[in-house]
């Protein structure tokens, strides 16, 4: 099947209309674009989902800060659309953003909480837009099934609640954090690093894997962050937002390992890139 493109809503309803009525079940892949890898990992992981699977490409303004990199961000749909097609999706859905935001658009969507630490603190607002923007391509698609990286952990568990408070009836998954041969994190703010850059972005996972063994050895959870926080900006990373250790489903702090998942979390700015990257501790 090739890869076909549609750019308004109506577009996207009346070909998952058909779908559903031949009785296929639909996999949503929501991006920014800029794909790579780790986006492709998502689409391959859906098809063995659904029968169809949309990849959307939509850089929402609203879940971008002001002093941000919206204007910066990446924008490669040429090769981007050739990379879905050779994936196998079905679809991608490339609105404008007057088709997401028409004029008098005023609702906003709020997940209380778990959007009040770590990336919530350090770039405030985003996941509003993170949650309003999603909340609309999933009522738009209306899928099955919609898969985001655990690269954003915190942005999936915000969207796992999300669904559920509001009784979204697509079931959403979550795909495993896919790594260059050096374990930096893919992402597609690398692409604004240089060589040298990127020899320090690399070292993010390096400390955060290091903290997370510490940690699950028995480690007090507190100091063994404050130090890998310490240990970035040593290694040349400009400003660090946070490492923390969390509970890896509510997201609370964790001072020493027990029976619960926890997760080690870490944001740092390198260059004009702000990185993310996590880790299961135990
Ligand atoms: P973005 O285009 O950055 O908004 O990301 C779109 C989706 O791809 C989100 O669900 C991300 O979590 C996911 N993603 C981005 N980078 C990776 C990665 N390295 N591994 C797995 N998933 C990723």
């Amino acid at each position: 099947m090739t890869l076909l493109t549609v750019e308004t809503i109506a577009d996207l309803r009346r070909k998952v209309a058909e779908w559903k009525a031949a009785g296929l079940t639909v996999g949503l892949v929501p991006t920014m674009g800029a794909l790579h890898e780790g986006h492709l990992s998502l689409i391959t992981r859906m098809l063995g989902h659904a029968d169809r699977v949309i990849t959307t490409i939509f850089v929402n303004p609203t879940q971008f800060g002001a002093g941000e990199d919206l204007d910066a961000y990446p924008r490669t749909r040429e090769a981007d659309t050739a990379m879905i097609a050779e994936t196998g999706g079905h679809l991608l859905f490339a609105p404008p953003v007057s088709e997401i935001y028409p004029e008098g658009f005023a609702t906003r969507v709020e997940v209380d909480g778990l959007t009040d630490v770590l990336c919530g603190q350090s770039r405030p607002g985003h996941f509003d837009g993170v949650t309003q923007v999603v909340a609309k391509l999933l009522n738009m698609a209306q899928a099955d099934f919609a898969i985001f990286g655990e690269k954003d952990w915190q942005q999936l568990a915000v969207i796992r609640r999300m669904a559920k408070d509001l009784d979204i009836p697509t079931e959403i998954k979550g795909g495993p954090i896919i790594r260059d041969e050096l374990g930096l994190a893919l992402s597609s703010r690398n692409a604004y690093l240089n060589e040298a850059e990127l020899a320090i972005a690399r070292q993010l996972n390096v400390v955060l894997r290091k903290a997370a063994y510490d940690i699950a050895a028995g480690g007090f959870a507190p100091d063994t962050c404050a130090a890998a926080a310490e240990k970035l900006l040593e290694i040349g990373f400009r400003e660090v937002d946070y490492v923390e250790c969390r509970d890896a489903a509510s997201l609370v702090p964790v001072e020493r390992v027990g029976e619960a998942p926890a997760r080690i979390f870490g944001a740092a700015h390198i260059g004009r890139a702000r990185l993310i990257d996590n880790h299961a501790v135990n």
